[in-house]
Order: structure tokens, then sequence, then C-alpha cells
């Protein structure tokens, strides 16, 4: 096997009133979601891009422009088999993920089992071998005010 390789990913969206919910591949009853011009995933996208990243392929905004009206309100999840197509192509697959949410609501650990299983299929990587945690914003910044929403994520590639 060629040496792993290793990439980052990081998202935010806004948060609004009124919004569907969906993070990390699982709906939920909020009363805030995230605004994006897709569904506005943010744990997908910044999963997808540590995946790219780590690949060394184009970005998720320069593979699905947000100007491509085909996105709008798109099921994240579909980024993610565009993602895991070019990667089989690469010749390359997903060892491990890691994931931090930070939000103030929804609250994420109610999820996280779910969202660890939803990414682990549409990465195609072992359960145990994905991660998924939340994290507040201390009060602070666009996050701790509630007003958004942000992942970060790592993938590890052999
Ligand atoms: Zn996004």
């Amino acid at each position: 096997m060629d040496a792993p390789r290793i990439g980052v990913g990081i998202d935010l969206h806004r948060l609004e009133p009124g919004r569907p919910c969906r993070i990390g591949g699982i709906d939920m009853d909020s009363p805030v979601g995230p605004v994006g011009h897709s569904d506005g995933d943010v744990v997908l996208h910044a999963v997808c891009d540590a995946v790219l990243g780590a690949a060394g392929l184009d970005d998720l905004g320069t593979l699905f422009s947000d100007k491509d009206p085909a996105n709008a309100a798109r099921d994240s999840s579909e980024f993610c088999v565009e993602v895991m197509r070019q990667l089989r192509e690469a010749k390359l697959r997903v060892l491990s993920l890691d994931c931090v949410i930070e939000t103030e609501k929804p609250k994420i650990a109610p999820h996280r089992a779910a969202m660890r299983a939803r990414v682990a299929e549409l990465f195609d990587v072992p359960v145990d071998r994905v991660n998924v945690r939340g994290k507040t914003g201390e009060g602070v910044d666009a996050v701790g005010e509630s007003r958004a929403i942000r992942a970060t994520a790592v993938a590890l590639l052999g």
C-alpha cells in the first residue's frame, strides 16, 4: 500500500428559523436549519472536502457550483456518491473519518449514533472508523450566537 494520505475539510452555514435541518445525512427536528444553495449539510460538505483534499482532487465547490441551478436544494448525499466515484477512480478508499460540529442548536448528542452510521455508509468505511462529535461555541462568534453551524472533518485515505 502507498503511504496513507490525510485531508481536512471545513464548512460553515448560516442558521435561520424555519429551515429544514439535515446534518450528517440525518433529518432533525429543530427550530433553526442551515441556509445553503444545497440542503446545507455542513457535516457531509466538510467530510467530502476532507476526502477530496486528501485525494488531491478538486474541492466540493468546484465540483458542484452554487451557481448551477441543478444543485439548488440538492440532497448532499448525492455529492458523497460523486466523491466516492472519483475516489474509486483514483484507486483510493477511506480508512477513517473524524468530524467535529460546532453549534449551539440543534444539539448533536442525540443524533450522534445515527450520523456515524450514515456517514460510514456514504463513505464506505466501517462505523467504528467514523466519529462525529458536537461542541458548543461558548457563546462567542457566529456559532456561539446561534447564527451559524460549522463542521471540521479529517479524512485518512489509503
Ligand atoms: Zn456547505
